[in-house]
């Protein structure tokens, strides 16, 4: 098996993880609150998909 034969520098290993940042994945707007989501899932806040009501929220206990 191959083994460095030189440890490579901060810079050097710097340099290799530049490309390795994190990229924002695609969001979009939901149809009915306008709040960003994924797409192709519902909607976390108001419950849409498709432009209508998928998911109704539990009322609180009083
Ligand atoms: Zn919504």
């Amino acid at each position: 098996m191959a083994v460095p034969r030189n440890r490579s520098s901060n810079a050097k290993k710097n340099s290799r993880s530049s490309h390795s940042a994190l990229k924002p994945k695609n969001q979009t707007k939901c149809s009915n609150c306008g709040s960003k989501i994924m797409s192709h899932r519902a909607c976390p806040k108001c419950g849409f998909y498709a432009k209508r009501q998928i998911i109704v929220k539990k009322e609180k206990k009083e």
